[in-house]
């Protein structure tokens, strides 16, 4: 059990080691201090909420390089709002009638290659706002000629999504896209919830960007919008409107702007150098047993950070990735791995959220499973299209 806090044994939880990510199903990412402690001193005292909403836009404006900012419930409230906010404007008549959008602008443009989901739809994101989505190109091609080609008089926005969710090639840059809406006179926003880049996609046509404040800022969960004074505005006034279901409270905007100081403050370079030394250990730790190959590889999206990618031969390994995967998070300490890709037959070990000694008992626990899959000699029991069905049977059956 953990030295820091027993709140997870308390609560009847398991005491996970997350090497995924900043995943919303584990919690998000660990809260700095800064954010955990104005979170907690807010709590039992009365704000006014809009000029706290005031002094986030300051902290918003001067990190994220925005006229303006706003905070919100997560990324995926600031894409629905953001949206609401193209196709009202400040017109509080308007903002009252959506999601019905009967004479306005309701047509969102996106690369098909950028309709991804992170736990739900994007595309449910924009519909949301009572907006429907046109898709432009195809899944791995997307071009400017195209994208001129879906805007009409009913498109109120175009979205652009930077994630490693995306498809990775053939889409449009961002200035290519944005030349072209702004070409239309359309605004773009863009929703970079994972990227650590925060000032430099304005300068690439962004008018509105939206981040996540629980992933790398290490906040309270929530969702950052910044950008055009104008266009943030009538974002944040859909808080009258569809945002009132995606409140947030004092103590996620004081968090917020906390992590936006501390991060301003990191120690970024030390930061990666931890982080370098717990991906060596591993390669170190994975070298020579049979089966496995241990590859240090760089954020897809250019975020700096890299992670270490376990490749399985279930053949050698007399185990697959994705069962391997399972033994991890079922063992003990539980260990969860980054594992979307698993069915290709590796997954990937993110540094970037651990607590100090993690890593050592993630490398133990990697080498304790391969040996007893080895004992066992039973490659694989199960395949990846049934683990998937099994983990939507478990979904479907909650609370069970
Ligand atoms: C995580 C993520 C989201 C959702 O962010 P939340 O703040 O959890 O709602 C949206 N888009 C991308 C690209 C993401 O990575």
């Amino acid at each position: 059990m953990s030295k820091r806090s027993d709140v997870r044994q308390r609560l009847g939880l398991r005491p996970i080691i997350n090497v995924s990510g900043t995943m919303t199903a584990l919690g998000a990412s660990i809260v700095v201090p800064e954010a955990v402690k104005v979170a907690s001193e807010v709590l039992p005292e009365w704000v006014e909420v809009n000029d706290l909403h005031r002094k986030a836009s300051k902290a918003i404006a001067r990190l994220t390089g925005s006229e303006a900012g706003f905070v919100t419930a997560s990324a995926s409230a600031g894409i629905t709002l953001a949206i609401a906010g193209c196709m009202t404007g400040p017109d509080l008549a308007r903002i009252e009638q959506l999601p019905d959008a009967t004479g306005m602008r309701n047509e969102v443009v996106i690369q098909m290659g950028h309709m991804t989901g992170y736990g739900a739809p994007i595309e449910q994101a924009i519909r949301l706002a009572g907006a429907t989505c046109v898709p432009v190109g195809n899944v791995t091609d997307a071009r400017a000629y195209q994208l001129a080609s879906k805007i009409t008089e009913k498109t109120a926005a175009a979205l652009y999504v930077v994630s490693h969710h995306t498809v990775q090639y053939g889409q449009m840059p961002l200035d290519v896209f944005a030349r072209v809406a702004h070409d239309h006179g359309v605004p773009v926003v863009a929703d970079l919830a994972s990227e650590y880049d925060l000032k430099g996609f304005h300068a690439a046509g962004a008018d509105l960007v939206i981040y996540s404040a629980h992933k790398f800022l290490g906040g309270p969960t929530a969702g950052i919008v910044g950008g055009k004074k104008n266009l943030v505005r009538s974002t944040f006034l859909q808080n009258s409107g569809i945002g009132r279901g995606m409140k947030v409270g004092k103590e996620s905007i004081a968090g917020t702007i906390a992590a936006l100081e501390a991060w301003e403050k990191r120690d970024h370079a030390g930061i990666r150098k931890t982080e370098k030394s717990y991906l060596d250990l591993w390669v170190k730790r994975f070298a020579g047993i049979e089966g496995v190959t241990a590859t240090i590889i760089p954020d897809p999206t250019n975020n700096p950070l890299d992670r270490l990618m376990l490749t399985v031969d279930p053949e050698k390994a007399r185990i697959t990735a994705w069962e391997l995967a399972d033994q991890l998070a079922s063992g003990s300490p539980p260990v969860i791995v980054r594992d979307h890709e698993a069915e290709q037959g590796f997954f990937q070990l993110d540094p970037c959220n651990l607590h100090p000694g993690e890593a050592e008992v993630v490398a133990d626990r990697v080498v304790h499973e391969l040996g007893e899959a080895r004992k066992r000699n039973r490659p694989q029991q199960y395949s990846h299209a049934e683990r998937k069905a099994r983990r939507f049977e478990r979904l479907l059956r909650w609370p069970d």
